[in-house]
């Protein structure tokens, strides 16, 4: 088996197991007086300050959520006014408010700067929602840069760092200069179903869930100490993202040998060191998928599922790649445990595949 699917979700590590179940063995509402909820109260604010030391935050700052999909709706639905997002955006963003016309991107993937303040100009938006790397592609934002230019114009920046925390430095009201991010558990070795919306210095944000007053009356319900526990443990455990990056230059320039035609999306802009999604054109991405998972070899693709049709993604169209490339391509995601052995066997089925159509292209030209 080789789970090459890191930015779906990642794995947990046994020690994480652990330490969600003794945490779940752990009562006390954090809420409560008595010493079992001061216990769990201060579990909490352990995971929380873990969590805050990531981005170099007060605790206070960092908002507990259900995942990053809650922490974007309640960065785009604190404003009345109008909201600008990039053209690459999660659905937990693209869907808030379809009204929003897309900042457009480069074919690298990057997003257009010159664009971006020309609507900043004509639209005049309360808040700019962008992601600090794009899940299907790993190409990286330059945040900063559209942080300037979101502030000259008056407005707000919420940037979606799902999949850049910890494998870039980020840094909420510092360098980066975003007045909020989205951060999720379990892209990160930690539980899914928690996740955390981190303000920068001086923002406030109204409440989106109401009731019990937790979280700093905003976010209200029980806090999820058992995962919060968990996913601060998991944070603790530093990855080799290096490391990982040679092993994704070997499995690109294989992938290359074995098939010169294959694309590589994005490759000139800056990439995570883990993500590469690969074109390889006239096999779509459902027959590789398939023929992967029978071989035990996880992978993703960019196509949204929807009413038992298979769409081409989103991303890839936003980047000019035409439809049939598009249907192409996958996305191979390494993580904390991935090695050689994992590589290995994804190309072991590449080959295959490649020599297959190869077969089939010869036949139908011959
Ligand atoms: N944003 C990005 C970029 C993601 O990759 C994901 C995960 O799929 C999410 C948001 C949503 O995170 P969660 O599953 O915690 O709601």
């Amino acid at each position: 088996k080789a789970y090459l699917d890191y930015n779906a979700t990642a794995p947990m590590r046994e020690e994480t197991v652990a330490v969600i179940a003794q945490a779940m063995r752990e009562v006390g509402n954090p809420s409560s007086t008595h010493q079992a909820g001061q216990g769990a109260r201060r579990r909490l604010e352990a995971a929380r300050s873990a969590l805050a030391a990531l981005v170099a935050v007060d605790p206070t700052a960092v908002i507990f959520t259900s995942g990053a999909t809650e922490s974007n709706h309640a960065a785009l639905a604190a404003v009345d006014g109008k909201r600008l997002v990039s053209a690459i955006e999660h659905p937990s963003v693209a869907a808030v408010d379809a009204s929003c016309p897309p900042i457009p991107v480069t074919p690298d993937g990057v997003i257009n700067l010159d664009a971006l303040e020309r609507m900043l100009r004509s639209y005049r938006p309360e808040l700019v929602a962008v992601m600090a790397a794009n899940n299907e592609t790993g190409v990286v934002q330059p945040v900063g840069a559209i942080a300037r230019l979101v502030h000259e114009a008056g407005a707000l920046l919420h940037v979606d760092a799902v999949q850049a925390i910890t494998k870039l430095p980020l840094c909420v009201g510092g360098v980066d200069g975003a007045d909020s991010l989205s951060i999720s558990g379990h892209k990160l070795g930690g539980p899914p179903g928690i996740g955390a919306l981190i303000l920068a210095p001086g923002r406030r944000i109204r409440p989106w869930l109401r009731g019990g007053g937790q979280e700093g009356r905003r976010r209200a319900g029980t806090e999820n100490v058992p995962s919060a526990v968990g996913w601060a443990h998991a944070l603790a455990s530093s990855v080799d993202w290096n490391a990982i990056a040679l092993l994704r230059k070997r499995l690109e320039k294989e992938v290359r040998l074995l098939c010169p035609e294959a694309r590589i999306v994005g490759e000139e802009a800056p990439r995570l060191p883990n993500t590469t999604c690969l074109i390889t054109p006239g096999i779509s991405n459902e027959a590789q998928l398939m023929a992967l998972d029978l071989a035990g070899v996880s992978i993703g693709t960019g196509s949204a599922c929807s009413s038992g049709k298979v769409e081409p993604s989103m991303v890839l169209q936003a980047m000019g790649v035409g439809a049939d490339d598009a249907r192409s391509a996958i996305r191979i995601s390494l993580g904390w445990a991935s090695c050689e052995r994992d590589i290995d066997a994804f190309l072991s089925v590449y080959e295959s595949m490649v020599g297959v159509r190869r077969r089939r292209m010869g036949l139908s030209s011959g």
